[in-house]
């Protein structure tokens, strides 16, 4: 058996019309004798929806139920779906996770999903059926609905993969592939043609859109090969696979900026051993994630400021904590909402010297202060004002020349 995994993202099965669109997409590779496991998300604007009126029925809605309440939404388009397929003459059924089952581990609103049952669907797939499988869910073991967090409907689909052993997963979806830059903010953004699971995985963790991290994770563990591609153009997107089958001249891959980080600087603290632990200690017990982390030398050898950068969403929790923390004295908190990581990625860099030297004269030569740096083997990331995030992107993709 040929099988091949299908997932639809919500703006592709957004209206009747786009589900008519990807059933004829769905009955294309049917056609050529593959055997179809198609994933939904919901209808795009749906789960959003749903999660706006579990607020205004209460502010601290049971999460348990809120799996149980945007889980419909995958539901309804898998039936469309299947009820289309149907229509033109296809065996094809919806198969809720709990039917399967899916089941997961973790928690409410982020679980991941550990076991797929395969026996049903593979009965299923060798009678001639197309089953189209809820994405974004599954059961845990106290048998409730579980949700895979925002976007998660690309791990179910990654995990389907894996579990039936496809030979490939594509992802519809409405842009056309990875970019080297975002198309919207920067026009000569070229479609990537191959990335590595792990530069994506940097793209994906660093503020490009395309696919959930967590996904990409999954298929860079399971070496599941993905396609990403948009459902409304036929064209060809970009492919996601291990770095042996890749063979590039650039450096540089890609180009990512954040909108959403904020950096905190706590001034004059007193310098001695595990002040730094003592900061971040309760942050980690709050799961706060804090991301680029910098101590200057004090010129005293008493006193020393400590900068770092979380998630703008936790700037209040952070400040009451670092206030309420009894272990550390310092002299005043500064944040600042308005930065932005700008982040250069690409296995390249790994053997290429001279890359950070590169990206840091880039800025300086377009006037850009830089404000916090960090790197990991295959990507360099620096904290800039936010207002220079356009100059700075621009600015990088032509010198790692990007856009050709
Ligand atoms: N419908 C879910 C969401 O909006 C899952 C997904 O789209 O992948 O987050
Ligand atoms: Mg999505």
């Amino acid at each position: 058996m040929k099988i091949i995994c299908l997932k639809f993202g919500g703006t592709s099965v957004g209206t009747v019309e786009r589900i008519k669109k990807v059933s004829n997409i769905i009955v294309s590779y049917a056609k050529k004798g593959f055997k179809v496991i198609v994933i939904s998300s919901a209808m795009s604007g749906v789960t959003n929806d749903l999660i706006r009126k579990s607020k205004k029925i209460s502010n601290n809605f049971n999460f348990s139920e809120q799996d149980v309440l945007l889980a419909t939404g995958e539901q309804m388009s898998c039936a469309l779906i299947a009820g289309r397929l149907n229509h033109l003459g296809f065996k094809s059924q919806s198969w809720m996770s709990w039917q399967i089952p899916i089941t997961t581990e973790g928690n409410y609103k982020s679980s991941r999903i550990n076991k797929i049952n395969k026996k049903k669907i593979k009965d299923y797939l060798k009678s001639g059926g197309i089953p189209v499988i809820t994405g974004f869910q599954g059961i845990n073991s106290k048998n409730r609905l579980t949700t895979l967090g925002r976007g998660g409907s690309d791990a179910s689909a990654i995990m389907c993969a894996k579990f039936f052993n496809a030979y490939k997963c594509i992802i519809y979806t409405d842009v056309e592939g990875v970019y080297t830059t975002d198309p919207n903010s920067l026009k000569s953004a070229k479609k990537i043609k191959v990335i590595s699971y792990e530069e994506m995985l940097e793209m994906a963790s660093l503020g490009a859109k395309v696919m959930q991290p967590n996904s990409i994770q999954d298929a860079r563990l399971n070496r599941i090969e993905i396609d990403v591609r948009s459902s409304f153009v036929k064209k060809l997107g970009t492919t996601i696979t291990k770095r042996k089958n890749i063979i590039r001249n650039k450096i540089i891959t890609g180009i990512t900026s954040t909108k959403n980080d904020a950096k905190i600087t706590v001034v004059g603290i007193k310098d001695r051993p595990g002040v730094a632990a003592s900061i971040f200690k309760p942050l980690s017990e709050n799961s706060i994630n804090v991301d680029m982390v910098v101590q200057n030398i004090s010129a005293t050898g008493k006193e020393t400021d400590l900068t770092f950068t979380i998630k703008s969403d936790d700037v209040s929790k952070t400040s009451k904590l670092l206030r309420q923390n009894k272990k550390i004295k310092f002299k005043d908190m500064l944040v600042d909402k308005n930065v932005s990581k700008v982040s250069i990625i690409g296995v390249g860099m790994i053997t290429t010297p001279g890359v950070t030297y590169r990206m840091f004269q880039t800025l300086a030569n377009s006037k850009i202060n830089i404000l916090v740096i960090s790197t990991s083997e295959i990507k360099i990331s620096v904290l800039i004002k936010k207002n220079n995030i356009k100059k700075a992107v621009s600015a990088l993709h032509q010198e790692f020349k990007l856009s050709y």
